[in-house]
């Protein structure tokens, strides 16, 4: 097989990216596999079609138009003079510093190749195959700290253009304003009735070494805490929120939707948790 990265045609084994690309680090592209039959490529406009799509459900600029696109699959099956194939054509979001907002400079890259593909033999389209049953689960275990972050990035973004620091999630929509599960790159604590609640580890949010040593320090100092769902409804009403990550520590939450968090600013628990957060930083020190 033969592989396209950014303009450079090389073998399949040669092929490079760089390992800054937002594909690597966050899942943070689109795709498309388009079949080559006896040389000639099926339903491509179709694949193109929907290829933009994706780009613009994403917000992902096409970097080519479909009749450049269109002209390189072409040169490219052409140059791998492979009959029975698949073209799989790929953009990110490009290259640059891994942070989960879009970098404005970064330029999408465009990667391709060409491999054989077969066809089901006639024994098997004759006999069928077999299957199992799995639940749908895509992609519903964010305890797992894994690379499938767009919607992460998406939140994030999101965030970016208001001009706010984070992006809450809120799962469902129920009357109460469904349950607040964490942000997209760190974990949510609020002060509700002088109590720190934080959502619990029910498989929903990433378990934070953060909130578990924000959670451990509190303890400690005889702050009460407790591990239970938190709905939007009550976060909006919260005496304070925070944010805990690996990047930020303990941070107090000013401002929800632009509302002021309870009397604005970080509020007393908040900046005690830091404190006491900081406090243990020493011993946990390797
Ligand atoms: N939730 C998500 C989705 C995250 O990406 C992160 C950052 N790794 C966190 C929570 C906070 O985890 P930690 O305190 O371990 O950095």
């Amino acid at each position: 097989g033969i592989a396209w990265v950014n303009g450079k045609f090389s073998s399949l084994q040669e092929a490079q990216i760089p390992f800054l690309d937002r594909g690597y680090f966050f899942g943070d592209g689109v795709y498309e596999a388009v079949k080559v039959c006896e040389g000639k490529l099926f339903a491509l406009k179709e694949h193109l079609e929907r290829f933009e799509r994706s780009m613009k459900e994403i917000r992902i600029t096409p970097p080519k138009t479909t009749e450049e696109f269109a002209a390189l699959v072409l040169e490219s099956v052409e140059k791998a003079g492979i009959p029975n194939a698949m073209v799989y054509l790929q953009v990110t979001r490009g290259v640059g510093p891994r942070m989960h907002a879009f970098l404005p400079e970064s330029e999408p890259m465009v990667t391709l190749f060409v491999a054989p593909m077969a066809s089901a033999e006639e024994k098997v389209r004759e006999d069928g195959v077999s299957c199992i049953i799995v639940p749908d689960e895509r992609w519903a275990h964010p305890h797992i700290k894994t690379l499938n972050l767009l919607p992460n990035v998406l939140a994030k973004q999101a965030a970016a253009e208001q001009g706010a620091y984070e992006a809450i999630l809120v799962l469902g929509t129920e009357p109460g304003g469904g349950l607040i599960t964490e942000a997209s790159s760190s974990n949510v604590a609020a002060v509700i009735g002088g109590k720190v609640v934080t959502p619990p580890l029910n498989g929903r949010i990433l378990p934070g070494v953060s909130r578990a040593i924000m959670l451990e320090t509190a303890r400690e100092a005889g702050i009460e805490v407790e591990e239970r769902e938190i709905t939007l409804e009550e976060l909006r009403s919260a005496e304070e929120i925070m944010l805990t990550s690996t990047g930020c520590e303990v941070l107090g939450v000013g401002k929800l939707d632009g509302v002021t968090v309870g009397k604005g600013g970080a509020g007393p628990i908040t900046r005690r948790l830091y404190e006491i957060f900081m406090a243990g930083w020493e011993k946990r020190l390797t």
